[in-house]
């Protein structure tokens, strides 16, 4: 098994299209360089063997989601936390820039202000 940590970087590599997938020393030297994690030839070759069951297994679940209506009062966004404790919004900051937007920063400081949405 790899880490999260790993395979996160592995993904991160191969979204960046910047080399071949097969490719693992060029694999290796990129999460190395551009996301500062070690993978090792085993980890590439684990990760290639199991890459649908590790999907699955570190899916992100939003466990958490909030109603937030935005300033102009025009509609509302959806803030959402997930399970790894990160944050997303639906509005235009977040989704294009993934920045922390204020409808975050208000849910994180007080979220029984906002409107709990249930599934
Ligand atoms: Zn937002």
């Amino acid at each position: 098994m790899v880490s999260k940590e790993k395979f996160g970087a592995y993904v991160k590599v191969q979204k960046s299209g910047i080399t071949n997938m097969f490719n693992i020393p060029h694999v290796i030297e990129a999460a190395d360089k551009i996301f500062d994690v070690e993978l090792t030839k085993e980890d590439c070759i684990y990760i290639m063997e199991n890459y649908k069951e590790l999907v699955e297994a570190f899916k992100m679940k939003w466990i958490k989601k909030w109603n937030v209506k935005s300033e102009s009062g025009n509609g509302s966004y959806v803030v959402s936390l997930s399970d790894q404790n990160t944050w997303g919004c639906s509005c235009p900051v977040w989704k294009f820039r993934r920045q922390e937007c204020k409808h975050i920063k208000g849910v994180k400081l007080n979220p029984e202000r906002y409107e709990e949405i249930r599934e």
